[in-house]
């Protein structure tokens, strides 16, 4: 069901970023690249540089799904370039080439360049051009620089590259984004239509990642009970453990996934509303109870402590402190049908979650989850080569391959944001 993220980007935009420090990690051969900042001598409008360094390995030298760097319609010198904040130890080189078989070919020939400091000076080493591969330079003796420049000398053609990977030692692992094949092509697509969709895209600073991360590993939620109904101490402990089983499914596709830090992400349900605290067949003290407190005709737990409204991460306001603080909220609500996710949390019908306490898989809160992580609904396209999965409301019951590699691209898109 429609994502609704709310338009608080006026706010969004003035919070910080976690900074987490990244696991210490072994040496080991590494990409330098996906670490660099790229730029070029010239870039056609309709290409992008950042092309050459973005991890993603072409499918073949005439890619028309990824982004590109390419130089048409100037030919002669043209160059591209990796620049580091720090020098890298480099050991060797991969260059996958962009040939159209038009306007863009491989070139008549080409170099790699070392900073010296006050000038560019060539690596030796052989060149080859082959197309549809990598072309591997090993070289001779490390080169530690700050920056290696592809020299090319175009033949009659334009020139491009769709990928410089830069080899070296490197203990920051830049983890790795290898989807199966079949699945590029649809992930770029939708990675690339959720850019145009959402111009704040990268400026939205309240998805589930942000939220996790500012936790460092965990997350907590507020029940907001939309409903007349009463909830004895049971049904709490239920609803609790349904929300983290569902959580979990999503948390599980990151295990162990490309630097992802966290092997689990504990959920802790930290207060619920309600309208009457007479519904809440409870006396212990183990939640916190906010009642009466309505807005948007709900229930719902102290703003102080919500990070909704507390963008900063900060919650000076709330009783019992930081603790205390709900990232996001299950929204039950009395006579629903469908669901609604965003940064906020969910909404469902409290019948169908009270009704589904024991169903594997609930997919309505599973769809909307991944709406509060920013991943989109697909209600007038679906990407190549797809049919059926949990984002394209009604035509899958449970997270699929797709949908876990969707996830994924998130974090791939946002994990510098947290120093990964
Ligand atoms: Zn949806």
């Amino acid at each position: 069901m429609r994502r609704l993220i709310a338009a608080f980007t006026a706010v969004l935009a003035a919070i910080g970023i976690f900074l987490i420090a990244a696991q210490p990690a072994a040496a080991a051969d590494v990409n330098l690249a996906l670490t660099a900042t790229a730029s070029a001598s010239y870039t056609s409008p309709w290409e992008n540089v950042a092309a050459i360094n973005d991890g993603i390995d072409p499918p073949n030298s005439n890619d028309t799904q990824n982004r590109r760097w390419g130089t048409w319609p100037n030919t002669g010198e043209q160059w591209a370039l990796l620049t580091w904040a720090q020098a890298q130890t480099l050991t060797s080189a991969q260059i996958y080439f962009f040939d159209d078989g038009g306007g863009v070919r491989v070139p008549a020939s080409w170099r790699l360049q070392r900073w010296t400091g006050s000038a560019y000076a060539d690596i030796p080493g052989s060149y080859p051009t082959s197309v549809n591969a990598y072309n591997t330079v090993t070289f001779s003796a490390a080169v530690n620089t700050t920056r290696l420049r592809v020299l090319i000398q175009s033949g009659s053609a334009s020139v491009g590259l769709l990928e410089v990977k830069a080899i070296g030692q490197g203990t920051q692992q830049p983890g790795t984004w290898n989807p199966p094949a079949n699945l590029v092509t649809p992930l770029n697509e939708v990675w690339q239509h959720q850019e145009s969709t959402y111009p704040n895209l990268y400026g939205f600073r309240n998805y589930g990642w942000d939220q996790i991360m500012a936790n460092r590993g965990s997350i907590n939620y507020c029940v907001r009970w939309d409903s007349g109904a009463t909830v004895t101490a049971s049904q709490r402990d239920q609803i609790h453990a349904t929300l983290a089983r569902q959580f979990k499914k999503w948390m599980d596709v990151m295990a162990g996934h490309n630097n992802w830090p966290y092997a689990d992400v504990p959920l802790k349900v930290v207060g619920w509303a309600v309208r009457d605290r007479a519904q809440l067949q409870w006396s212990d003290t183990s939640v916190d109870i906010y009642v009466n407190d309505i807005r948007e005709n709900a229930p719902q737990c102290a703003q102080a402590c919500g990070r909704f409204f507390n963008q900063s991460g900060n919650y000076p306001n709330c009783p019992g402190g930081i603790s205390h603080h709900y990232d996001m909220s299950l929204w039950l609500t009395a006579g629903m049908g469908g669901g609604a996710g965003g940064d906020w949390g969910q909404r469902l019908g409290s019948e169908y979650y009270m009704s589904n306490l024991n169903t594997n898989n609930m997919h309505i809160l599973l769809h909307e989850i991944g709406h509060s992580f920013g991943l989109d609904d697909f209600y007038d396209w679906t990407p190549t080569g797809q049919c059926c999965f949990l984002m394209k409301a009604g035509s899958a019951s449970s997270i699929t391959d797709f949908d876990a590699w969707m996830f994924r691209d998130w974090w791939r898109h946002l994990k510098s944001r947290y120093g990964y």
